[in-house]
């Protein structure tokens, strides 16, 4: 079989200039010159828009020689001194940050890499505290945040000291790992909302044993989406946000973003070790975009993947959207692009989303090479802010041939449907005696997919949580075996006793704006006493 030839991943035109520092400006045009700090605790920029980098910083050269005997945490230094200006945080306070971030994690390399009998590679990512691959961004956004605070706040007494109040809701993953990155840290304190009855008992138990005074479990009667709402409206009250300061942690967030690019680079130097890296795909499960996103930075400062592959399950806007060039909430072909309707339940419920909410920030750099004349940040920012304000108000904006044709470079995609992934689940334990959840099952499917129609390529397929944290699907899957035992063969020893530990979480009721607020500044001045 021949292999393919690699092309160099950048057109020039894409290839900004290096200058000495980094700033942060948003998709939407309107704000620019931001801080690192203020893109960090901002979140959203207030236009609406996500910020991005004002550059794209490219690797030193030889930085394949000088960094693959690196540790993760080196590595992670390494970029991020890339996109961090010393002003804002020195070498040495940075690297603290980051030291401790990954010291939580078991194992020796952080993200080690599994290789498959099946010719694919799987790099685990779920070795952190809540086993699941957002610990890489909320363990080090957790020390970040506490970092600009306590540096604020110096020793001011209690009662002059900025405080941050984040509040969020979850139906799992995000929550866990949220309350794990900022349990015990000086003046922030963690509200999540999750609804009652509908997030896996490990997952709820994950979140409502941590008894730190600062983490506070709230459950509502109601949905996910009810949680949702009553969040966005507790951010949508002016005062009250003035008053709180209240923070977000979801995954638009630049700093989670920044974190995640360390193990695509990582990984590929695992892989220039293991002897195999003339050519790599990374095949990712995929909803909001966060994930994939960090590969596309990766990429595009000098990792040389020439394709990152998007996974989806049955919420497949992303699949849609590389196969047809129109990016709509619901498929065209079946219901009006317009009319209303929520995310498929999977068995991969951390990606059912209609919308990908990071899928702005790759639209914009689409924007600046494909419709912007003069290449510049402005007039790629209006063109943005057209193409989100149409699918705002249509539910669906499609782009010209040319722009799918150049997204079609860096990104191929694959649908998963739920039958597939329990089939993936129950083939690689067969071929493999390899236990996966099934988000990395739908990656591993799209793997071999890919392997099959160009082989001679090592795909890297990112493994995003550990099985024991979907035991309803893992067992759907695997409980015909003989032999087979969830307890003894998945539930890692730091699940055991879980499930009775002791817990602490408010019984909310029903969704009200007013009694949340309420129990939040109760809470508050619970906290401070
Ligand atoms: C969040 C999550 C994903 C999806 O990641 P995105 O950044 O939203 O694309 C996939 N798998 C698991 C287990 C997750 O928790």
């Amino acid at each position: 079989m021949q292999k393919p030839t690699f092309q160099k991943p950048t057109t020039s035109s894409w290839k900004i200039k290096m200058s000495s520092q980094v700033t942060y400006l948003s998709t939407r045009g309107g704000s620019s010159n931001f801080s690192f700090e203020d893109a960090v605790l901002k979140g959203l920029a207030s236009d609406g828009g996500l910020f991005i980098p004002s550059e794209i910083p490219q690797f030193p050269e030889n930085w394949v020689e000088e960094w693959k005997n690196k540790s993760f945490s080196e590595v992670a230094f390494e970029i991020m001194s890339l996109y961090v200006p010393r002003e804002e945080i020195p070498a040495d306070a940075l690297k603290d940050i980051i030291n401790r971030s990954y010291s939580t994690f078991r194992h020796p390399e952080t993200t080690p890499i599994r290789n498959l009998k099946n010719g694919l590679d799987v790099l685990e990512l779920f070795h952190g505290p809540t086993f699941a691959f957002k610990d890489v961004a909320l363990q080090f956004l957790g020390n970040l945040f506490e970092f600009f605070l306590t540096r604020k706040n110096g020793d001011k007494p209690l009662e002059q000291r900025d405080h941050l109040t984040v509040v969020g809701a979850t139906s799992g993953d995000t929550g866990s790992a949220a309350i794990y990155g900022l349990r015990g840290k000086k003046d922030v304190s963690v509200f999540i909302l999750f609804p009652k009855g509908r997030v896996s008992p490990i997952q709820e138990a994950q979140m409502t044993s941590v008894l730190d005074k600062n983490v506070h479990n709230i459950i509502v009667d109601g949905v996910f989406d009810d949680c949702q709402d009553i969040v966005k409206q507790v951010f949508g009250d002016v005062e009250f946000n003035k008053k709180h300061h209240i923070g977000a942690v979801n995954s638009i967030n630049w700093a989670r973003i920044l974190s995640q690019i360390t193990y695509y680079v990582y990984a590929y130097l695992l892989t220039v070790k293991a002897g195999k890296a003339d050519h790599v795909r990374f095949v990712v499960p995929t909803g909001n975009f966060g994930d994939i996103l960090a590969g596309y930075y990766a990429k595009r400062m000098g990792v040389p993947a020439d394709k990152l592959v998007i996974a989806t399950n049955e919420n497949d806007i992303l699949n849609r959207f590389f196969k047809s060039g129109r990016y709509e909430k619901v498929d065209s072909s079946i219901a009006p692009a317009n009319s209303s309707a929520s995310a498929k339940e999977t068995y991969s419920p951390a990606m059912d989303i209609l919308v990908s909410s990071n899928f702005e920030r790759y639209l914009w750099y689409l924007a600046l090479t494909c419709e912007a004349p003069n290449h510049t940040h402005a007039e790629a920012s209006d063109i943005l802010a057209k193409w989100m304000s149409e699918f705002k108000q249509n539910g669906s904006v499609a782009v010209r041939p040319e722009v799918l044709e150049t997204a079609r470079r860096d990104f191929i995609s694959e649908r998963v449907s739920n039958d597939e992934t329990i089939a993936s689940i129950k083939n690689i334990y067969e071929t493999e005696q390899y236990v996966v959840d099934p988000h990395t099952a739908v990656g591993i499917e799209t793997g071999l997919r890919c392997l099959k129609s160009s082989p001679g390529i090592t795909y890297i397929c990112l493994s995003t949580a550990h099985p024991a944290k979907f035991d309803n699907a893992v067992n759907l899957a695997l409980s015909s075996f003989s032999g087979y035992d969830f307890n003894s063969q998945v539930l890692p020893t730091e699940f055991h006793g879980l499930m009775d530990a002791e817990c602490r979480s408010i019984a909310f009721g029903k969704p009200n704006i007013e009694r949340l607020e309420q129990l939040i500044e109760t809470a508050l001045d619970e906290e401070k006493k």
